[in-house]
């Protein structure tokens, strides 16, 4: 749905320049978890309401792993479905798809994710906890999953780019998933622009003042500012 090419530069305050994909941030893709997103398996599924949590969440490395399950550890047992097999002892993360570290999958999906039938509601319970503690949910998620559908490369030092995941960016699982939302038009409903929809996340990313200079920019093109 992005133009490739459409790139806005900005600079943040380590002296970072990111080229951020400025057609994916004009446009209004949303998040439709539980309201018509078809999943990332082979076989789409609108009803189990797994989204991209399918394959568990790939953590970055052993401190996020760590920070995870001390987060995790503080989260009440009523909020978690999964909360004996988190008691049970194993570990909070596993190794899989090679040397990756991803949280355990439980019944088809990452363990912290509450499904429809717990009684408190589906969702993410980091998430939900982050927002019970009215804390940032960048601080509660592993990265991947507060960052999803924004992917952040860095190719070189004081460079990084900033843009839509691909289904191609998924390797080859992605040749049969099911969905990728960023390319389809039923998840391209959003009632704003991805750049004010994602104001946290790109604040989380970019800095406060790189988000300004890229949201004034975009407005200039069209956009309106958050
Ligand atoms: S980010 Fe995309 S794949 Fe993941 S839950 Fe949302 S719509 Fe579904």
């Amino acid at each position: 749905m992005s133009d490739p090419g459409d790139w806005l530069k900005v600079v943040d305050d380590e002296g970072t320049e990111w080229s951020l994909d400025a057609a994916f941030l004009r446009s209004n893709w949303a998040c439709i978890w539980g309201a018509g997103c078809k999943g990332i398996e082979a076989t789409p599924d609108e009803t189990s309401i797994l989204g991209c949590c399918s394959v568990g969440a790939e953590l970055l490395d052993d401190d996020e792993a760590m920070r995870i399950a001390a987060l995790a550890a503080t989260i009440d047992h009523a909020h978690l479905q999964f909360a004996d097999e988190l008691a049970a002892g194993g570990p909070y993360v596993e190794p899989s798809f090679g040397d990756r570290r991803h949280t355990r999958v439980v019944d088809g999906a990452c363990i912290f994710l509450n499904r429809k039938d717990f009684a408190r509601g589906a969702g993410c319970a980091l998430h939900a906890e982050a927002i019970r503690s009215g804390e940032s949910i960048t601080d509660w998620k592993p990265a991947i999953c507060w960052q999803l559908p924004i992917r952040v490369e860095r190719p070189a030092e004081g460079a990084a780019t900033l843009r839509a995941w691909s289904r191609a960016d998924w390797g080859p699982e992605g040749d049969t998933m099911a969905w990728c939302c960023t390319e389809q038009a039923e998840a391209h409903v959003g009632e704003v622009p991805v750049v004010v929809s994602l104001r946290e996340e790109l604040t989380a990313l970019l800095g406060e003042d790189a988000y300004a200079a890229a949201s004034r920019a975009l407005a200039d093109g069209g956009v309106s500012p958050a």
